[in-house]
């Protein structure tokens, strides 16, 4: 997913027509309050910001995602007004990892755009998850579903970011207890059932990504 922040709604809209056209999952904002809220529904994989904007220019929304420990990683390229060398330093002094001068042409944007996420590779540690309809965020202790935010226990939020964590693999009850629960629960084993079936309700559209393992005990498939 690609974040991009423009003013300018046709640069806005043809820069995420381009994108989307070639593969890539984007979305514009006209703003910095746009984007900060979309950020907490979704972490980009890279963000397009350009400087001059309405209210907060995009400097010092760069500043802040710099700032916080969810985003000081994030790659930003910095969109700037032609001939404007100023920007241009300015921007990789405050931590942009590349920029584009405007006017850019298509092919251009999506090339550097394509050569930024090759060179940022996954975004390793972050511990966010995103699979079906599903998006989760240990760091920042948010779970989506289609986009709709959905409130979990402590115990449930653990539970479902172990069984993510672990994608792909068959964890028994005794595992999930000792994981999750942090110490042996001896014979108590039906308190993960009794979990993982709330879970799966609170998850609704994306509860059946919970597969029952007969004999065996959970697990997640491969994330998508
Ligand atoms: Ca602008």
């Amino acid at each position: 997913m690609i974040y991009l922040v423009e003013d300018e709604a046709n640069i806005r809209e043809l820069v995420v027509y381009t994108l989307q056209s070639t593969g890539l999952e984007a979305r514009g904002f006209a703003d910095g309050a746009g984007f900060r809220q979309a950020l907490r529904e979704q972490m980009p994989d890279l963000v397009l910001l350009d400087i001059m904007l309405p209210g907060e220019d995009g400097l010092a929304i760069l500043k802040q995602l710099r700032a916080s420990g969810s985003t000081a990683r994030l790659p930003v390229m910095m969109l700037t007004a032609k001939g404007t060398e100023y920007d241009k330093v300015l921007g990789l002094d405050s931590g942009a990892d590349d920029y584009l001068p405007k006017p850019f042409g298509m092919m251009e944007l999506v090339a550097r755009v394509k050569s930024l996420l090759r060179r940022a590779g996954p975004v390793a540690g972050t511990e966010e998850y995103k699979t079906g309809g599903l998006f989760v965020s240990v760091p920042r202790h948010i779970v989506t579903v289609n986009g709709a935010e959905v409130a979990l226990t402590r115990k449930e939020f653990d539970l479902l970011a172990f069984l993510l964590k672990n994608a792909g693999l068959v964890l028994t009850r005794d595992r999930i207890l000792s994981a999750v629960w942090e110490y042996d629960f001896e014979g108590e084993t039906r308190t993960v059932d009794t979990h993982i079936l709330t879970l799966r309700g609170k998850l609704g559209a994306c509860g059946n990504l919970i597969q029952t393992v007969r004999g065996l005990g959970y697990k997640i498939g491969e994330l998508k």
